[in-house]
């Protein structure tokens, strides 16, 4: 039996997956600040053409440009695991497997897009791209990318995650990008955040407002969103493509996918060429995993709302705390924004995608498991979807089930260790369920009139 189920560079999928084919509706529109549809221009200010046009394409399969294709060859396809050792620490009849997307030389899943999106930057001939980070994942993806293409990168990192990740600074700034801990004095978005917070720690969302009012303002500078759109999620569906493939060549097929839930982008990257099945009348099940203190799938509310904190996105149609919801500190960085993707939550609205909230603790308890069977010490985010899958797995011992579960395992941890010192120290704690700060912010949801369904 195969531990390690490996593709050649050839098999690196030639077009990526739009699930919007396949989607029983269709997807929600986009709305301006007078509550209409949001045409291409309006986006034109910040994204170049080719990744407006993905935003709204319907067609189901999108050719992946030949020099994209050439940089995802550095580390894709990535290896798709049996996770022999940790179906034995369980005692389990499922069948556990994983794609490691931790191989990417940022050590997550972000460069698929973050490569995708420089290119076609570069192409339209924008000098600079803006970004926003969390744990710095996305921001050292950006800032590779940017190095690829011969593009400067300015990211605006999460003030907390700056102080507790250093070493995520010193990444980009090796990839020549420039780094600043968000709020800023650098914006009117950042300026008016301290004047009312002078003690913020950031947010993604504070963080998204500083980097957009910059692109919007330039006009040789763009921004990148590394997760949440449409086109961010399609790039990251070279992930299921590879994992569908390798599954096939050991004669298996998921029961259930999981991915851990931020924007969805991993979600999404792993779930959606499921989903075409799905469409189909295949039966597998999609399970997106979220932190109990974030849940923005699981106790949010299905609305449009800004992306980000201050209102300068067009609205979007998704699960959401409210975009001035701003969650605990949990070392989840990446699992800390208050909404979804709109592709993910219309999914998860119409019952075809499923949704699960887990508290810190037990995703460090998985983690560590993970580590010490397994050997990759994983990222606090992918934890999640590591805790979910032992639930499962531990369902199917009581059960007698041998249920095949298939896993994102969409980072490594090596520069979250302070958070498993802590962890291993006894020092960390589940938050409760913010439940009156998600109150107060859901108050403050745009009011419009585009029907609400
Ligand atoms: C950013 C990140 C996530 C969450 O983002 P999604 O867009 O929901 O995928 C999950 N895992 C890791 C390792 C990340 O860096």
């Amino acid at each position: 039996m195969k531990t390690k189920i490996l593709l050649k560079e050839a098999d690196i999928p030639t077009h990526w997956y739009n699930v919007m084919a396949d989607m029983p509706n269709p997807p929600t529109p986009p709305l301006g600040p007078d509550g209409n549809p949001v045409g291409p221009e309006a986006l034109s200010a910040i994204f170049p053409e080719e990744l407006i046009k993905q935003e709204m394409s319907a067609e189901r399969w999108i050719k992946i440009p030949d020099e994209v294709r050439d940089v995802l060859r550095l580390w894709r396809p990535s290896p798709l695991y049996r996770a022999r050792r940790l179906e034995q620490a369980l005692n389990t009849p499922a069948k556990i497997y994983y794609k490691n997307e931790a191989v990417s030389p940022a050590g997550s899943h972000k460069p698929n897009t973050a490569v995708a999106q420089a290119y076609y930057n570069k192409q339209a001939g924008i000098k600079r791209l803006t970004t926003e980070t969390g744990a710095g994942q996305w921001g050292s993806s950006l800032a590779l990318a940017g190095q690829m293409f011969g593009l400067e990168v300015e990211v605006y990192m999460v003030k907390i995650s700056y102080e507790q990740k250093p070493y995520r600074r010193s990444m980009m700034h090796t990839w020549g990008a420039s780094v600043y801990p968000s709020p800023t004095d650098r914006t009117n978005a950042g300026r008016q955040i301290l004047e009312q917070h002078p003690n913020s720690q950031g947010s993604l969302g504070i963080a998204i407002s500083e980097a957009v009012e910059l692109a919007a303002g330039r006009d040789d500078t763009n921004y990148a969103l590394g997760s949440v759109l449409n086109h961010v999620l399609l790039h990251q569906t070279v992930i299921g493509e590879e994992a569908k493939k390798q599954l096939e060549l050991v004669g298996d097929y998921p029961d259930m996918i999981f991915a851990p839930c931020g924007g969805g982008s991993n979600f999404g990257g792993i779930a959606f060429p499921f989903f075409a099945d799905k469409a189909a009348g295949q039966e597998v099940q999609l399970v997106a995993v979220e932190p109990t203190s974030c849940p923005s799938l699981t106790k949010g509310l299905y609305a449009y709302d800004f992306g980000d904190a201050i209102g300068l996105t067009p609205l979007l149609k998704m699960y959401t705390l409210g975009h001035n919801f701003v969650p605990p500190g949990i070392h989840a960085g990446g699992l800390r924004y208050h909404g979804d993707s709109a592709l993910v939550s219309q999914l998860h609205h119409e019952g075809l995608v499923d949704a699960l909230a887990v508290p810190q603790l037990e995703t460090f308890e998985a983690g560590v498991l993970f580590a010490r069977t397994e050997g990759i010490i994983p990222a606090p985010e992918a934890t999640h979807a590591i805790a979910a899958v032992i639930r499962e797995a531990k369902r199917c011992s009581e059960r007698g089930e041998p249920k095949t579960l298939l896993f994102n395992l969409s980072g490594h941890g090596h520069f979250d260790m302070s958070s498993y010192d802590r962890f291993l120290a006894g020092e960390l704690r589940d938050y409760d369920y913010p439940e009156e700060a998600i109150k107060e912010s859901l108050a403050d949801l745009p009011q419009v009139k585009f029907p609400q369904n």
